[in-house]
């Protein structure tokens, strides 16, 4: 990473591009952060943060000017797995309308690189219909089955991105997240994803309570813990790799393992309460990590427990002091 790029991270309120921030910094790079909120936990590190709606075509035009010379492109409308089932066609057009319009923008004002995150949502359904899921490589997006509205939106701009290289040269990054956790991450309202709705529900069960799981909980899913995330986002963007890349673990748990192991972090038995009318996503879904090897010579190495432990921790915290983890609680847990 060179010191002295002039970077843009679109989405800097949010939780992977609060987390980018810092780390771009870090590096010594100069760094502008825009979203339509300020982050909610801790104040960024951006030299520059802007309150900008990226659904509008001139606010893209502000947020790329002042030669920028690398774009993440993390702005986006999205959320768990409840979210993004009730809303498709605000995901899709809000999705739609930022990401073409930031790749114009981008161009344009005379970017260099362009990086825009993905996901594993674009996954064919039709490969994810067992919880012991064969790992998903690159090329298994296709023939196109991906979840409705925000995979498609997804997708679809990949193939953006792709013609941008193809017709303009404009240099272009996609890649793939696989479901990202950590600290300063969303954790309740809707929009929180399943590691931290679970914390959550887990440190504001009493011992020996019990804890609501949507679906029968025997659907799995990789988790990549945000160092992780950010480190390859820096080393994706160092390399010339246009084509679309994993980044995530390939390794497989179950919700139900999951709700163990952070049940087990926080000290506690749970009994679980499966709620089977609640949306729980496709059946299996992991990511195979060959090309991210080849391509970066790297893989994400931060392990689920270590990863959980800090998380779960910050969200036991931010309950605790909001005022809704009981006195007891409070004291079993700091014990
Ligand atoms: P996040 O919701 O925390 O961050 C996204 C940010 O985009 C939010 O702060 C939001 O306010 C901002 N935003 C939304 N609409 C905007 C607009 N019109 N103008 C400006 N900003 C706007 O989500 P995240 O987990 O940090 O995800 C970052 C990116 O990674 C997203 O593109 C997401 O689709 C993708 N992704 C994340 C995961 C994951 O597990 N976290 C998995 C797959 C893909």
């Amino acid at each position: 990473m060179a010191a002295n790029e002039r970077v843009l991270v679109t989405g800097a309120g949010g939780f992977i591009g609060h987390h980018l921030v810092k780390r771009l910094k870090a590096e010594g790079c100069w760094v502008r952060g825009v979203d339509i909120k300020q982050p909610e936990y801790e104040s960024t590190a951006a030299d520059e943060f802007e309150v900008l709606d990226l659904r509008k075509y001139e606010h893209c035009l502000l947020a790329t000017r002042g030669r920028i010379t690398q774009v993440y492109n993390l702005a986006a409308d999205m959320g768990g797995i409840g979210y993004i089932t009730a809303s498709r066609a605000d995901i899709s057009r809000n999705n739609i309308l930022i990401n073409a319009q930031m790749l114009e923008a981008s161009r344009l004002n005379g970017v260099a690189q362009f990086l825009f995150s993905s996901s594993a949502c674009v996954y064919a359904q039709y490969k994810q219909k067992l919880p012991e899921v064969t790992p998903l490589r690159e090329e298994d997006a296709y023939p196109a089955d991906p979840e409705a509205g925000y995979g498609w939106e997804k997708l679809f701009t990949e193939e953006l991105c792709r013609y941008y290289w193809q017709d303009y040269r404009f240099e272009t990054r996609i890649v793939r997240f696989h479901n990202v956790y950590g600290p300063l991450g969303t954790y309740e309202g809707g929009k929180e994803k399943a590691p931290a709705a679970v914390s959550r529900k887990v440190a504001l069960a009493a011992d020996g309570g019990e804890i609501e799981i949507w679906g029968d909980g025997e659907q799995t899913r990789s988790f990549m813990y945000v160092d992780d995330c950010v480190e390859g986002l820096l080393r994706l963007m160092g390399s010339d790799y246009r084509d679309p890349l994993n980044l995530g673990t390939d390794r497989l748990i179950s919700i139900n393992d999951l709700v163990d192991l952070v049940s087990e972090i926080a000290g506690k038995r749970l009994s679980k309460r499966h709620d089977l009318n609640k949306p729980q996503g496709v059946r299996g879904r992991n990511s195979d990590n060959s090309r991210l090897r080849q391509t970066l010579q790297w893989e994400p190495s931060v392990p689920l427990e270590e990863g959980l432990t800090i998380t779960y921790r910050w969200i036991e915290n931010e309950l605790r002091h909001s005022g809704r983890l009981s006195k007891l609680h409070s004291a079993r847990s700091a014990d």
